[in-house]
């Protein structure tokens, strides 16, 4: 069996390349510094393939920003503000063209926007979406696949793997400018330089090719399943001789099996981490001469693999294919992977001996051909590690089960309706028209950042950082206060991260030093470790959020983060559903909620900015997901008597879909980020009459800007037109940790302002 890999982390192990790429944004290196290290990281990375065993070892995985970006290089769709970046300013060269369209471009006198970025798929990894117009033209522009190919082959002494956007998905991944026409039409243009593309890499000497064409393992219109028809016809027409493989990955093909199968291709990989069950349907369906490459190890997780389930789905495939026909990879590429678990040193042994990183990943795919060819010992191994976590005491906590079993419907709903709790709470919080209020965390400046470090290091004491994070707190009351909110926030000044924050004082979590896993361009996300059950030791938050309201007479709302997102932003265990883990997280949090409730904290926001993002990629199954995430939140929320007001925040979320789905948390108030869109995100509520209360967020904190108090009226304005008034909150689009003091400040005074002029006018 042939061993491959579709594609390798190309940070580095120490994250090398996000370090090259922010010193030369900087000015501080020069591209050939820059392009060293990319060199350096991408043979380290072709030779670690190699000696891991893969026949097949991807180029063109590796990119400076992203692969989509690069596609659209190599395709020449550059939209056309960006011609001057080349042409205008001397010396300037591809890679400054490309960092221009990811970042856009503020220099010699120029002022271009980025390209807009979104989430791949379902993973964190976020991508640059191509634009296309009407007439969008396409050429040959880049030369970085081939390039690629000549270093690859030249670094590993034998022919690699060309890795690709397939035509179809890399059109689907764009978006129109302009209107008037659908993307999938640009086929019949795009097609001919895509071949050529092939063709190059051929006379080149490629023998493999990968196409990536993950929107066949997604819901297809009919006319998108054409022109996958339609385009490898006409590329298998036009490169006879070329091997191309077709890879899907991130869902099961299920009714797309068959036209999957029948694309004229040599070979078609399915991500068999993600969908077991479409094994049988692609194994009946393939052609005779068609390869079937099997991914079996997870790329988008940190667990060992189970061979046992992977050599059921090996060997059933050999039998019907024979050996020849059969090959063996990751079931994505191990870009979503952290890179090295050798480089753990703290990491408790025995929850080590369970994991599995990229480079772990590749051992496993060899290791899983091994036993195929008779090695014993490997599965043996391999099966008492399995077994080992499977019977483990530190994962299973029969009491966390139990109680997670045990929720009931009335724990998962508030004692009385909506209508009944508004009375209660205006009676107790006696807040005004139209209240203010902010997201939860301010500024995290660098005295703020370095306490924390201090702190870390032991440089410190419990008792000096305490007063000093009680001192910033305080500051942060006194302010609020000054300029006239009506309901505080302690600030978050103690936490580093939303989810990190919590999953370090609750039990089943563990973290990486090193698991870092790139989110877009140098930016890296080291998400939390969920292995055990999960459950909560002691109070999280109590001990600030007491320290907070004792400061004040105005009411502090509490933070928390929920359920969903702590679930959504960790590697999840993979042994039980999501839906179980979350459950788990969920009574954690109602506890959190009670005794906070207990401590005379009247308001209590959980937010659940991933709500959305948790959605599965295919449509029939996003009812369950969104009843099990709903009834997560509530748990989570519902254990409060009437009198406590809970709130719920999400940002950068469309929400017409799942807008019933909102409203079922039942949050007394939801803030949410509106202000980019010019309250458009606002209609989705009003059309459905969203009973309860909600925030709409009035500025946009991802930028410096200070709005002016009238844009933020005019806002309100148009919130008011579309809701009752009496519903209505006024708030910042999200939380305000990434910005400086001094925007901050007038920006809240003009919100302030705002509102104070809107309850006049409106
Ligand atoms: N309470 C969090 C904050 O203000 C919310 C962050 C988020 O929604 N991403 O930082
Ligand atoms: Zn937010």
């Amino acid at each position: 069996m042939l061993k491959h890999n579709l594609g390798y982390p190309r940070m580095g192990a120490h994250r090398q390349l996000k370090k090259a790429c922010e010193q030369y944004w900087q000015g501080r290196i020069g591209r050939t510094e820059l392009f060293v290290t990319a060199k350096r990281l991408q043979e380290d990375h072709w030779l670690l393939q190699q000696q891991a065993g893969m026949d097949l070892i991807p180029c063109n995985d590796f990119s400076f920003y992203d692969h989509v970006l690069d596609m659209s290089l190599l395709l020449g769709a550059v939209p056309d503000r960006y011609a001057p970046v080349v042409t205008d300013i001397p010396g300037n060269a591809e890679i400054d063209l490309c960092f221009a369209m990811a970042r856009g471009y503020q220099q010699h006198g120029l002022d271009i926007t980025a390209m807009e970025m979104t989430k791949w798929f379902d993973t964190n990894y976020h991508y640059i979406v191509p634009e296309f117009t009407a007439n969008q033209q396409f050429r040959l522009l880049s030369n970085k696949v081939f390039n690629a190919f000549d270093a690859a082959r030249h670094c590993l002494g034998t022919i690699p793997k060309p890795v690709l956007i397939g035509p179809v998905s890399y059109l689907l991944l764009g978006k129109e400018k302009g209107g008037g026409f659908h993307r999938i039409t640009l086929l019949e243009r795009l097609l001919p330089v895509y071949i050529a593309a092939l063709k190059k890499l051929q006379e080149a000497g490629a023998v493999w090719v990968q196409l990536d064409e993950p929107f066949l393992a997604m819901d297809l219109s009919e006319a998108e399943a054409a022109a996958f028809r339609h385009a490898y016809a006409e590329i298998a027409r036009q490169c006879k001789g070329l091997k191309l493989m077709v890879a899907t990955y991130f869902e099961g093909l299920r009714d797309n099996a068959a036209l999957a199968a029948s694309l004229p291709v040599c070979c078609l990989h399915l991500d068999l981490t993600r969908d077991a069950q479409q094994l049988d349907a692609v194994l009946q369906a393939l052609p005779p001469k068609t390869s079937l490459s099997l991914g079996v190890v997870d790329g988008r997780n940190i667990w060992k693999n189970d061979y046992e389930q992977s050599l059921l789905h090996i060997r059933k495939a050999v039998r019907a294919l024979g050996e020849d026909r059969v090959m063996i990879a990751p079931g994505c590429s191990l870009l979503h992977s952290p890179a090295d678990l050798s480089l753990e040193t703290a990491l408790d042994a025995d929850i080590r001996s369970w994991m599995a990183f990229a480079k772990q990943k590749l051992q496993e795919v060899f290791e899983l051909d091994e036993i195929c060819a008779g090695n014993t010992a490997l599965l043996e191994a391999n099966r008492q590690a399995i077994a080992l976590r499977r019977a483990s005491a530190r994962v299973h906590v029969p009491v966390v089960k139990a109680r997670t079993h045990a929720i009931t419907d009335q724990d998962a709903c508030r004692r009385s309706p909506f209508p009944e709790r508004q009375h209660v709470q205006a009676a107790r919080l006696k807040l005004p028209l139209l209240p203010t209020t902010t997201i939860g965390s301010f500024p995290q400046t660098d005295e703020v950042r370095q306490l924390r470090a201090q702190r870390r290091k032991g440089a410190i004491t419990a008792a000096q950082y305490d007063a000093a994070i009680e001192a910033a707190t305080l500051d942060a009351i006194r302010w609020q206060e000054e300029i006239g909110l009506d309901v505080l926030v302690h600030g978050e000044f103690e936490r580093n991260d939303m989810v990190e924050y919590f999953g370090e004082m609750l039990n089943g979590f563990v973290f990486t030093q090193n698991g870092w896993v790139q989110s877009y361009g140098s930016r890296c996300v080291k998400p939390p470790v969920i292995y055990g059950d999960v459950s909560r030791p002691e109070d999280m938050t109590v001990r600030w959020t007491k320290y907070a309201q004792a400061q004040t007479k105005l009411p502090m709302k509490a933070m928390l983060t929920g359920p969903v997102t702590i679930l959504q932003w960790s590697f999840v265990r993979d042994d039980q559903p999501r839906s179980d883990t979350a459950y788990q997280i969920a009574l954690a949090i109602r506890d959190e909620v009670l005794a906070l409730e207990q401590a005379g904290i009247g308001i209590i926001q959980i937010d659940e900015p991933a709500i959305r993002e948790g959605l599965p990629l295919r449509k029939p199954d996003q009812e369950a997901y969104l009843q099990w995430a709903v009834r997560a939140f509530r748990v989570a929320a519902c254990g409060v008597k009437d009198e406590t007001q809970v709130h719920t925040h999400m940002c950068y979320s469309e929400f017409n879909d799942i807008i019933a789905h909102i409203a079922d948390m039942d949050a007394d108030v939801i803030t949410i980020e509106t202000s980019r869109s010019q309250m458009e995100l606002l209609q989705a509520f009003a059309g459905f009459r969203y009973p309860n209360e909600i925030g709409p967020g009035v500025y946009d904190i991802h930028s410096p800007r200070v709005p002016a108090v009238a844009e933020m009226t005019a806002l309100l304005q148009k919130a008011a037109e579309l809701l009752p008034v009496r519903n209505l909150w006024v708030n910042p689009d999200c939380g305000l940790k990434t910005r400086k003091w001094p925007e901050t400040k007038a920006a809240l005074e003009n919100m302030v302002a705002a509102a104070r002029e809107a309850r006049l006018r409106i």
